[in-house]
């Protein structure tokens, strides 16, 4: 087996160009963390690089929507980020999406696009391979970078022109099966953000023309956000549904919904001031940031792109159609903006670029190295993530570094901890510190993170 390393790294050969200064074009806190942190850089408006240490909080998010999505019965695919015209035509969206779309033309002259969304792409290929009522339901979703020419790009990878996004997109027999699908994907939600240490409230949002009251936008509380929202304080009681969630149990998962769209949740385009039924010491009226959007929208592109299945008793039945969508790239911002203090990001365990820093305070003492090596080499054999500071700077450089970075845990080496046996813990979140033997550090973060 070749061991892969990439979880164990060392500073000194580790691409992490971490800034002490903030630097001047981030408006917001999550901007100048991720900046700073050395997480992402700019490559041109709206567009980002990712870094080695922001591309593992990536793929974290990532990893615990993919979870999440396959639980719900989701299937994976991935879809191209290239699009032709012809079908965006057909769904009559081409016009209608003005210049938020990327269109580019191909050396035939053929009409392109960066695609902004996948419904015309996913329905193409549904029509194209299903016939029969007997192989509904289904809920196909792909990760994949979109694009949008947003007018003001901004905030960092929370308004990004080029973006991460997870999307869904389920095919269903009627309207009642719609509705199944729809709830899978909202309880899906609900505990993909608890797992990422985000407290998410589903707002109702406008159905447009479809009408209904399938379409909720998942925000979370944050001074930073673009939205304006309004919701009952029941919801940051609310419990989150289990792991073991049965996702077969339809009238279960019908209960949950029911729960948490029973109380008066809504952004300011939604919000009536005088309509509003909620007290106002029950009020809250806070900023948001949008994380994900789920909409049930019947056949709107299923009719225009011919997506029918023959029904049981033989006749055709075009397809009943809901999309899900997850803002991936966003999350890393927003957990930033949700989680940290002045000294930087301060990440959930689930997400964390690594599990603990160490850090050697006096690099090229014998005991000080001997000790790191020691611990850097248990935490690796153990599978953990670790990341060894062993750059040859002053404490203070490194412990700065260390918080900006936000690792759950810290293991501070020096030599007058060593004469008594000890190195120092550190939780980064609280900031609670003890003075343990090295066996003691190694089994409470053994112990206490998620292998
Ligand atoms: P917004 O109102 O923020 O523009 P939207 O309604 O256009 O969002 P959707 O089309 O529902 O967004 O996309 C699904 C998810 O993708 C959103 O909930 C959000 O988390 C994310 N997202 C949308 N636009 C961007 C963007 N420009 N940069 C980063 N993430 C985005
Ligand atoms: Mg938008």
């Amino acid at each position: 087996m070749i061991r892969d390393n990439s979880n164990a790294v060392r500073r000194t050969r580790y691409f992490l160009p971490t800034l002490k200064e903030t630097p001047a074009e981030a408006q917001i806190v999550s901007h100048r963390m991720m900046l700073r942190a050395g997480m992402v850089r700019q490559a041109s408006a709206g567009i980002y690089s990712w870094l080695p240490l922001g591309l593992r909080v990536l793929k974290k998010i990532e990893q615990i929507v993919r979870e999440e999505q396959n639980r719900a019965g989701a299937q994976e695919m991935l879809m191209p980020t290239i699009q032709s015209a012809d079908i965006w035509r057909q769904s009559g969206r081409y016009d209608d999406y003005g210049k938020e779309m990327l269109r580019i033309s191909d050396r035939h002259e053929r009409e392109m696009l960066y695609g902004p969304t996948n419904e015309e792409l996913v329905t193409q290929i549904f029509a194209g391979e299903v016939r029969s009522y007997r192989d509904l339901p289904i809920n196909l979703y792909h990760i994949q970078w979109k694009f949008r020419d947003e007018v003001r790009p901004r905030f960092g990878v929370m308004r990004g022109r080029e973006f991460y996004m997870k999307d869904a997109y389920s095919f269903d027999l009627d309207a009642e099966a719609g509705r199944v699908a729809y709830n899978k994907m909202f309880v899906a939600y609900l505990r993909t953000f608890a797992r990422m240490g985000l407290k998410v409230i589903p707002m109702r949002a406008d159905t447009g023309p479809i009408g209904g009251d399938m379409s909720h936008e998942f925000l979370i509380l944050a001074e930073t956000g673009e939205s304006e929202v309004f919701c009952h304080k029941a919801y940051l009681d609310m419990e989150v549904p289990a792991e073991g969630v049965d996702y077969g149990d339809h009238a279960g998962l019908a209960d949950i919904v029911r729960r948490w769209t029973s109380e008066y949740a809504v952004t300011d385009e939604m919000h009536d001031p005088a309509a509003c039924p909620v007290p106002a010491d029950k009020l809250i009226a806070a900023r948001g940031i949008e994380v994900g959007h789920i909409f049930f929208f019947g056949t709107k592109y299923s009719e225009k792109m011919g997506a029918r299945v023959a029904g049981p008793g033989g006749e055709e039945v075009t397809v009943e159609m809901g999309s899900y969508g997850i803002g991936v790239s966003r999350l890393a911002g927003a957990i930033i903006e949700a989680c940290h203090d002045e000294a930087g990001a301060i990440w959930p365990e689930s997400v964390a670029p690594f599990q603990a820093g160490l850090v050697n305070l006096r690099q090229g003492d014998d005991a000080c190295d001997a000790a790191c090596e020691d611990i850097f080499a248990k935490l690796r054999d153990a599978g953990r993530e670790v990341l060894y500071d062993d750059r040859d700077e002053r404490a203070g450089v490194k412990f700065a570094d260390m918080d900006l970075i936000g690792l759950p845990w810290q293991v501070v080496v020096g030599p007058r901890g060593l004469k008594n046996g000890v190195v120092e813990l550190k939780r980064r979140a609280g900031g609670a510190r003890e003075e343990v033997s090295i066996e003691s550090a190694l089994s409470q973060i053994m112990d206490r993170s998620a292998s």
